[in-house]
């Protein structure tokens, strides 16, 4: 058993590490204030390669594995988690494109993607069917060689952006003989007639991150943008999510880590009693509890890349990181805050920060309760 990160992979972490140290942490409040998207520092990680590090080179990606790209996740999460699930979701839409498409839309659609020159989306959840993503509605009915979409989807990640270009989005396409809806996956570009993206939801935290309705009336795409084969657009954005779980776990991992340092910075530089709140077991055994958390959940994504990276199955292990991950995050946030007092409250400190955007890692890509369904019938 070989614990050590490859060269590469260090490489990479160490690079993301500087990255969100010199460039994202020092803005990230700012970010989370204004509500400002961050195109600069987003077009910087592109050009990093960072939004390409798993894909093949022959597609503009660096070639490289699902634990450098969860390392990368995991340290810009630290400077910034909205950034990270940014990171996530994009990463999600290549991956479906990678993982489904045909050679014609890999290579159309991913090199702007793994680039980084344009961001993806990727499209499931609808106002009556979160959950039970099987009960979808938005309908695709097809007419000549032109799917026509209708209907509705919510909490989108990312094509609010300016540069947010495609979404693949999953329609009923018809119904089987026992009357369920069949579902399709479909690539939509932006800029399609009749796909509209809708309001912009106002947040408990997590302001980087662009979040907006979808809205299809009558949006024609031509079949070559149909995903997979068909009928089986579920089981792949099912399959997507699988990969999507390692990378809300490597930000759980990344924001908890920026909890714990502020944490500590802080209890050992303030005062009372006459001595650094760190002397104080009550205060030095918590952070011990969180570092012991936090290092569990970080081995935790590792291995369940680690099995990705190696076509092994690994969905157990994904959801198993991503509910232990997204709940200790809440747990380490919540001390965090409380290591830090009543200045843990106030912005001034950016524990209150990471406290908002916490409790979101519980609820993206299924929630704490859909991992433990997952995770029983993996038993
Ligand atoms: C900031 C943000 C970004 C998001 N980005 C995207 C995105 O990019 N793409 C996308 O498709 N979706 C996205 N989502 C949607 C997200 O995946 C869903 O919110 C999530 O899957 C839960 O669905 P829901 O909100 O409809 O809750 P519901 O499914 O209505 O669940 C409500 C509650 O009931 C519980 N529950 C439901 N069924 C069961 C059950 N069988 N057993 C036990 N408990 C159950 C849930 O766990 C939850 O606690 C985003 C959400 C947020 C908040």
């Amino acid at each position: 058993m070989d614990f050590a990160l490859s060269e590469e992979q260090l490489m990479i972490r160490e690079m993301c590490r500087n990255f969100a140290d010199e460039i994202i942490a020092p803005r990230a409040e700012e970010l989370e204030k204004t509500g400002e998207y961050p195109y600069d520092i987003m077009s910087q990680m592109g050009e990093l390669g960072m939004m390409g590090i798993p894909f093949a080179e022959e597609y503009g990606g660096g070639g490289g594995d699902w634990v450098s790209m969860a390392l990368c996740i995991e340290e810009i999460s630290r400077g910034d988690v909205g950034l990270g699930i940014m990171l996530d979701v994009t990463s999600m839409c290549a991956h479906e494109i990678e993982s489904f498409g045909t050679e014609e839309q890999r290579s159309r659609w991913l090199p702007p993607l793994v680039k980084g020159k344009e961001i993806g989306s990727f499209a499931l959840t609808e106002p009556d069917a979160g959950s039970d993503a099987a009960s979808i509605s938005c309908a695709a009915t097809r007419e000549g060689d032109q799917w026509v979409l209708n209907g509705a989807k919510q909490f989108i990640t990312n094509i609010g952006l300016d540069s947010g270009s495609i979404a693949v989005v999953a329609a009923v396409s018809g119904r089987d003989s026992r009357g369920r809806g069949v579902i399709d996956s479909f690539i939509v570009p932006k800029d399609t007639p009749g796909f509209t993206i809708g309001r912009r939801y106002d947040k408990m935290g997590l302001h980087s991150s662009s979040t907006h309705e979808l809205v299809f009336e009558d949006c024609r795409v031509p079949e070559e943008n149909r995903l997979g084969e068909p009928g089986k657009g579920l089981a792949q954005h099912l399959a997507t999510l699988q990969m999507g779980r390692i990378a809300i776990a490597a930000c759980s991992v990344g924001l908890a880590q920026a909890c714990l340092e502020a944490a500590l910075a802080y209890a050992r530089e303030r005062i009372q009693f006459g001595q650094p709140i760190i002397e104080y077991q009550g205060v030095s055994f918590k952070l011990a509890d969180m570092a012991v958390a936090v290092e569990l959940a970080r081995l935790m994504y590792l291995k369940a890349a680690w099995l990705k990276d190696r076509d092994l199955p690994y969905t157990f292990e994904a959801s198993a990181a991503k509910l232990y991950a997204s709940e200790m995050v809440e747990r380490v946030a919540s001390d965090a805050v409380q290591i830090h007092g009543g200045y843990g409250y106030m912005s001034d400190y950016p524990v209150s920060r990471y406290y908002r955007q916490a409790k979101v890692l519980q609820i993206v890509e299924g929630t704490s309760e859909v991992q433990r369904i997952v995770i029983t019938r993996n038993l």
